[in-house]
């Protein structure tokens, strides 16, 4: 079928697999850079491997370190008329370019926060690698089925005030006002269950339990923290109170199962789940177009390169990984502060890097690559084997 993109609001119903395959042989390229240079594990587990930065820390591991990569997704094979999700066309290039680099790699493709997956994830990893160094636990979800198998979702909303800034109206460009209410007690709660710690930190207990949690194990979550413009929605929004449960969950494991324990603070980037935030896509295109004139913009792959090579074992004064450094760099931020300033619909291209956002994430889902047939009659029913 001919595959093309077909964007409502901030999400693509469509992906490529020939341009998801291209994404990640340019990530793989990347990594190979930092071989030998990387040693965060051999046996590695990635809760939420298929897109992102847990996508990009999978690559890293595996062709920057050499690790049997075992990754836990949420995503949809292709189906009828319906192509499968960028995630996993993601995965199934991935897997193949591992196994022909002679690297073990296989996904579990369900629901994380489910017993059944961990215990899945639990027999395979007994029945293949024996136990696991390192876990990153990448999630990003909107929703969440507790055991009891009610749902919760999260909510990206402020806590305490309404807050009105500026925003980009990603399917006109326009640049406008937005005001994001206050979120209720519940909904708070609710995201703190989504996107916290309680997983995470239910995921090491499942894997301390069946005794496949190597002995000196690593693990790592993912934050943002970003500048005091954004603070309102995120850090000290609803998303940023679970961010903080997961800062104190990584203290409450390192404790409890004297492991390595950490959460690193990521640069801010084009995601599908960033994509969702009020304020945040604005905020992004002027970084973008901020840190490239300054020569330090990163990726997703850059910055997990950096992680496993060179920062994991650095924190700050409060024992967060710092990857957002270059981000927050004062010059950078003095820059985008500026621009945030002045930017308005009519002068955006001055301000933004538009086409690089806009590059980002057609890239996600696999179309503007180079070298990519998009006319091409195109078989969007690409297999990913069994676990
Ligand atoms: P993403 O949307 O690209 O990736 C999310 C991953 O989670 C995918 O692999 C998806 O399949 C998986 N997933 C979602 N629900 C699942 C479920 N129920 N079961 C199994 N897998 C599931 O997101 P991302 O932006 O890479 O975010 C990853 C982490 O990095 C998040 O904690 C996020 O807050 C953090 N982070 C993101 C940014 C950013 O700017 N994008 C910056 C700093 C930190």
């Amino acid at each position: 079928m001919l595959i093309e993109p077909k964007v409502r609001g901030f999400i693509c119903t469509t992906a490529h697999p020939d341009g998801c395959r291209a994404a990640v042989q340019a990530q793989i390229q990347t990594a190979r850079k930092y071989a030998g240079k990387t040693d965060a594990g051999k046996r590695v587990l990635v809760i939420g491997g298929s897109t992102g930065y847990g996508l990009a820390s999978r690559i890293a591991l595996a062709f920057g370190g050499g690790a049997a990569t075992l990754n836990v997704m949420f995503e949809r094979p292709a189906a009828g008329a319906r192509t499968a999700t960028a995630g996993w066309y993601n995965t199934a290039a991935f897997e193949a370019e591992a196994t022909k680099a002679g690297l073990y790699a296989k996904s579990v493709n369900g629901d994380a926060f489910s017993a059944e997956v961990k215990a899945r994830v639990v027999d395979i990893v007994k029945r293949d690698l024996g136990t696991v160094d390192m876990v990153v636990y990448s999630l990003a979800a909107p929703r969440r089925t507790m055991p009891d198998g009610t749902a919760v979702s999260s909510v990206l909303k402020t806590v305490g005030e309404s807050f009105t800034n500026k925003t980009i109206d990603l399917r006109t460009n326009e640049v406008g006002e937005i005001t994001v209410p206050p979120a209720t007690k519940e909904e708070t709660d609710a995201t703190v269950k989504v996107m916290g710690g309680e997983d995470w930190a239910a995921w090491i207990d499942a894997l301390q339990a069946a005794g496949v949690l190597a002995d000196g194990a690593r693990t790592v979550a993912y934050s943002y923290i970003g500048p005091v413009l954004t603070h309102p929605i995120y850090l000290n929004g609803t998303i940023g109170m679970a961010k903080r449960d997961l800062y104190y969950t990584a203290q409450a494991i390192a404790k409890k199962h004297g492991i390595f324990a950490r959460v690193s603070v990521n640069k801010a980037l084009v995601t599908q789940s960033s994509s969702a935030i009020p304020v945040v896509p604005l905020y992004i295109s002027l970084l973008y177009k901020a840190m490239k004139k300054a020569g330090t913009h990163e990726g997703c792959i850059e910055q997990m390169c950096r992680l496993f090579a060179e920062k994991l074992h650095t924190t700050d004064d409060a024992g967060y990984i710092r990857l957002d450094d270059l981000e927050m760099e004062e010059s950078v931020q003095q820059e985008v502060a500026k621009a945030w300033k002045e930017v308005t619909t009519q002068n955006l291209t001055d301000y933004a890097d538009l086409d690089g956002y806009w590059d980002d994430f057609y890239r996600m889902f696999g179309f503007r690559w180079e070298g990519v047939d998009y006319a091409a009659d195109t078989d969007a029913d690409v297999p990913i084997a069994e676990a």
